[in-house]
């Protein structure tokens, strides 16, 4: 059943680039309503965590690196499809093949830092978002 909700992050990149408020303007403007939100660092255990699904993956290791690198934004958005309508605002995972516009191909500049997460199902949409916040960090 869908939820409606989904997680992101801001990612290290995008956040020493100073697009924190940018990218939270485009994420509202498309209608996504903030349910939780976090200004937050992981350390490289917690980001090894995070990303454990893709630990065999060869880009694992720098990716752990890289989202420990500097503070993050993380949030829980919701809207109506909230899951694909997200992956669409944000654009492929490789910033050169983002459509115009996507927050990617406006903010990002190599595959690895992308300049946001976003969940790719409602299962780990609750997973992450479970991950950052508590019940009463909700609203
Ligand atoms: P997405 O974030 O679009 O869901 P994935 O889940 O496949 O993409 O990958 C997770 C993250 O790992 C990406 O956002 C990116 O930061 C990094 N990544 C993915 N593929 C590569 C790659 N080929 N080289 C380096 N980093 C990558
Ligand atoms: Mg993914």
């Amino acid at each position: 059943m869908a939820t409606n909700r989904t997680f992101t992050m801001i990612k290290p990149d995008a956040v020493a680039n100073g697009h924190i408020g940018a990218i939270i303007n485009d994420i509202t403007s498309a209608g996504f309503k903030i349910i939780a939100l976090k200004y937050t660092q992981l350390t490289a255990e917690t980001a090894g965590k995070f990303y454990e699904v893709h630990a065999a993956r060869p880009f694992y290791k720098d990716l752990v690196a890289f989202m420990s690198s500097g503070p993050i934004v993380a949030a829980i958005l919701e809207k109506e499809n909230a899951i694909e309508d997200f992956r669409t605002l944000i654009g492929a995972t490789n910033p050169a093949e983002a459509a115009e516009g996507t927050i990617r191909n406006k903010y990002a500049k190599s595959i690895d830092a992308n300049a946001v997460h976003g969940s790719d199902s409602d299962e780990n949409a609750a997973i992450e978002g479970d991950f950052f916040f508590s019940a009463d960090e909700r609203f």
